[in-house]
């Protein structure tokens, strides 16, 4: 169907702002501005009074982790994750991670975000079930922890996840390999993955460098730092996203660099659990990707990309005690265009002909919104994601005027609660 969004502010990719239509035909953005006159326009949404944004993508989350969001906070990393958040995972069934992902589906679209990278599983072909009903965009991977039992199996249902689903729902879904972490896969277990990443043309979802003891205990076990360790298992040749990259030398940003490594930046999850703050300027200034995401819901605890957004450039100031640094724009774009690269999606993230449809309506109503000098800064440092009116992804809306139009959103809460329920009660 084809969609003509009539007289929006657009924010386009050079960060300008201008009042425009825009053509959707298929799952393209046709035209920005100037719309052919040949173009009929099937369905039109009103864009009188809203902000047009290319919709956020998550470059880095676990979505069915919206389960345990509450569950357990104010802990450190390696004591929240064995002694809280692994044993109700362990608990997990599909349907529970049906719902997880679906609560985070909901949320994200609420939020303005239009696709996400997550890494998770078992039982990954829930999430993609969610990706496909819902009409996200996701890149999926099934999360090995080659420590605990089983990583063998696992590693072959990452290549199953592999072959059945990269490229499906109409591209909307494709998929990586996610050995979890250096500390939980040995090097052998990521030489393998290695193997299988290459034999498949698979790129990688890893945390790495996320904590600083991360990096003392490498050194110890293996005489490098996390980045040259993980290099000599061959893992990042074949492309990779490496969520959190927080504890960084110059000689770790030179492997980056060498292997073209996107980072994806989680200022909300590092913050929580006390992990640090990436040195996102000093990346970007050496012409690294470097996306945004926020981590699982549990150590966030949401899934609002633009509270990222903000958080990201406003730490980035405080880091280098610089106000310049990481201006608004370069923020949003973290959030939108970068994250897109970092994820692996080439036409998604920028208001333009040719690229995909994942857009987002904001309803420029409310206090926040005036003065309108600048609809960029208002969008990143004073709006919030309540704004979010309208969300279309391949050219389908997912929500109108606020309305969710895939998903049952009460069903879907009685139903996560259900979930919960039954996991933390035994
Ligand atoms: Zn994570």
């Amino acid at each position: 169907m084809n969609t003509l969004i009539k007289d929006a502010y657009v924010i386009l990719p050079d960060g300008g702002t201008q009042k425009a239509d825009i053509a959707i035909e298929g799952n393209l953005i046709k035209a920005v501005g100037e719309i052919p006159h040949e173009f009929k326009g099937e369905r039109i949404i009103d864009g009188k009074d809203k902000l047009a944004a290319p919709g956020f993508v998550n470059g880095h989350t676990h979505a069915s982790m919206t389960l345990l969001r509450s569950y357990a906070d104010d802990m450190a990393l390696m004591d929240w994750l064995q002694n809280r958040i692994w044993p109700v995972e362990d608990r997990m069934t599909e349907e529970d991670l049906y719902w997880g992902a679906m609560l985070a589906a909901v949320e994200m679209i609420k939020s303005g975000t239009t696709a996400f990278a997550d890494m998770y599983g078992p039982y990954m072909d829930a999430v993609a079930k969610v990706v496909m009903e819902s009409g996200l965009r996701a890149v999926l991977s099934r999360g090995i922890v080659a420590l605990a039992p089983g990583a063998s199996e696992k590693l072959e249902d990452g290549v199953r996840l592999y072959r059945e689903y990269h490229g499906a729902a109409n591209g909307r879904i494709t998929v990586m390999l996610a050995p979890h972490s250096l500390y939980t896969c040995p090097p052998e277990f990521l030489e393998k993955v290695a193997g299988k990443a290459k034999e498949l043309g698979a790129e990688i979802h890893i945390h790495m460098s996320e904590t600083e003891v991360e990096v003392k205990d490498c050194i110890k076990n293996y005489g490098k730092r996390p980045f040259a360790h993980v290099e000599s298992t061959g893992l990042f040749e074949n492309g990779t996203l490496a969520a959190h990259c927080v504890w960084l030398e110059e000689e770790d940003m030179e492997i980056i660099r060498k292997h073209d490594i996107r980072v994806v930046h989680n200022p909300g999850s590092n913050l929580k659990l006390a992990s640090g703050v990436a040195p996102v300027q000093r990346l970007l200034k050496e012409g690294i990707c470097v996306g945004l995401g926020t981590d699982g819901a549990s150590s966030n605890n949401n899934l609002d990309m633009l509270e990222e957004v903000r958080l990201a450039a406003l730490l980035s100031k405080v880091e280098t005690m610089d106000p310049k640094a990481l201006p608004a724009f370069q923020a949003l774009q973290m959030g939108t265009e970068f994250s897109a690269r970092a994820v692996g999606l080439k036409d998604v993230g920028r208001l333009e002909a040719g690229c995909k449809a994942d857009i987002v309506l904001y309803s420029m109503q409310g206090p926040e919104w005036h003065p309108r000098h600048n609809l960029v800064s208002l969008l990143a440092y004073s709006a919030n994601s309540g704004a979010v009116d309208t969300v279309l992804v391949d050219g389908q809306v997912l929500m109108e005027k606020k309305r969710l139009c895939t998903i049952d959103e009460e069903k879907v809460c009685f139903e996560a609660e259900r979930s919960v329920k039954r996991l933390t009660e035994g």
